[in-house]
């Protein structure tokens, strides 16, 4: 089995983030480090104020302890960081890990904002921390924030994905995560030629927590299994709208909740 190191926020409630990681990457057959960047009581939508304990001193700790113990991860795949000194950390401990794939979902913002708490500085050492990187996942926001390209809901792919592109070690790959086209959504990146390149599945109603998290797992699974970039994100699209529509189906009454991870799963294990 290969193993995985996972460095995202734990919210104990909400199902999202590092709790839907892990389910993910474990029916993938990974063995699974789970590192929580921060930990909070909820997820940060509609709980009001969660309780935050910041990491920042436990971290350096944990590098330590698994330097001495010798500690060696095949992948890692990177979320939420949440500080400017935690994603220096996880940068210099992951360039002497040799990783064979370092997967990063530059979280940063939505909806053309940054997201509260993170500045410029931290927009800086996010795209410090993707020179590292095989494949980066942002969405519109954070490609038009890393790339210092004016915010539009549909942007130019092209230019925007070659700016984003420059930011990258050569042979890795950027892709922009909630690309909408006619009544799809999916992912958009360039291939060899630097043509753009676009999968997608029909847009269903409703916004849902947890699926760029949960859609950041299953690519950066499918991608350490072999999977090529196109096929891991069909896959990855494929299962996301399961996700959602199993979420649908459910008729709940708490919308809070992250995406229904049953069906998703079972496309998973049908695939092992
Ligand atoms: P997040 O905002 O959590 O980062 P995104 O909006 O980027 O998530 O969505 C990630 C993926 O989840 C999309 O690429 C798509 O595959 C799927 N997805 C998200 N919302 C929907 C929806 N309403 N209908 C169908 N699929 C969706
Ligand atoms: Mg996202």
């Amino acid at each position: 089995m290969a193993s995985i190191l996972v460095a995202e926020d734990l919210s104990a409630v909400g199902g999202i983030s590092l709790s839907a990681a892990l389910p993910v990457l474990t029916a993938m057959q990974y063995d699974v480090a789970a590192l929580p960047t921060s930990l909070l009581s909820t997820h940060t939508s509609g709980y009001g104020r969660p309780a935050v304990v910041d990491l920042s001193s436990w971290l350096p700790a944990v590098f330590k302890h698994w330097t001495q113990a010798q500690l060696k991860f095949d992948q890692a795949l990177i979320g939420y960081v949440g500080s400017v000194e935690l994603c220096g950390l996880l940068t210099d401990y992951l360039t002497n890990q040799n990783l064979d794939l370092l997967v990063v979902d530059p979280v940063l913002g939505d909806l053309g904002k940054l997201y509260s708490g993170f500045d410029q500085t931290y927009v800086g050492a996010m795209r410090t921390l993707i020179k590292s990187a095989d494949v980066i996942l942002p969405n519109v926001t954070e490609a038009s924030l890393l790339t210092d390209l004016p915010y539009q809901r549909h942007p130019e792919l092209k230019p925007t994905l070659t700016a984003l592109q420059r930011l990258l070690k050569p042979g890795a790959h950027a892709v922009i995560t909630d690309v909408e086209r006619d009544d799809h959504i999916g992912c958009a990146w360039l291939d060899e030629r630097g043509d753009v390149q676009y999968v997608g599945q029909p847009r269903l109603p409703g916004h849902y927590n947890g699926t760029g998290d949960t859609l950041a797992a299953a690519i950066a699974g499918l991608l350490g299994r072999g999977f090529s970039l196109t096929r891991s994100l069909e896959l990855a699209n494929q299962w996301l709208n399961l996700a959602v529509a199993e979420t649908l189906d459910q008729r709940r009454t708490d919308e809070r909740q992250g995406v229904a991870l049953g069906q998703l799963l079972r496309a998973i294990l049908a695939l092992n």
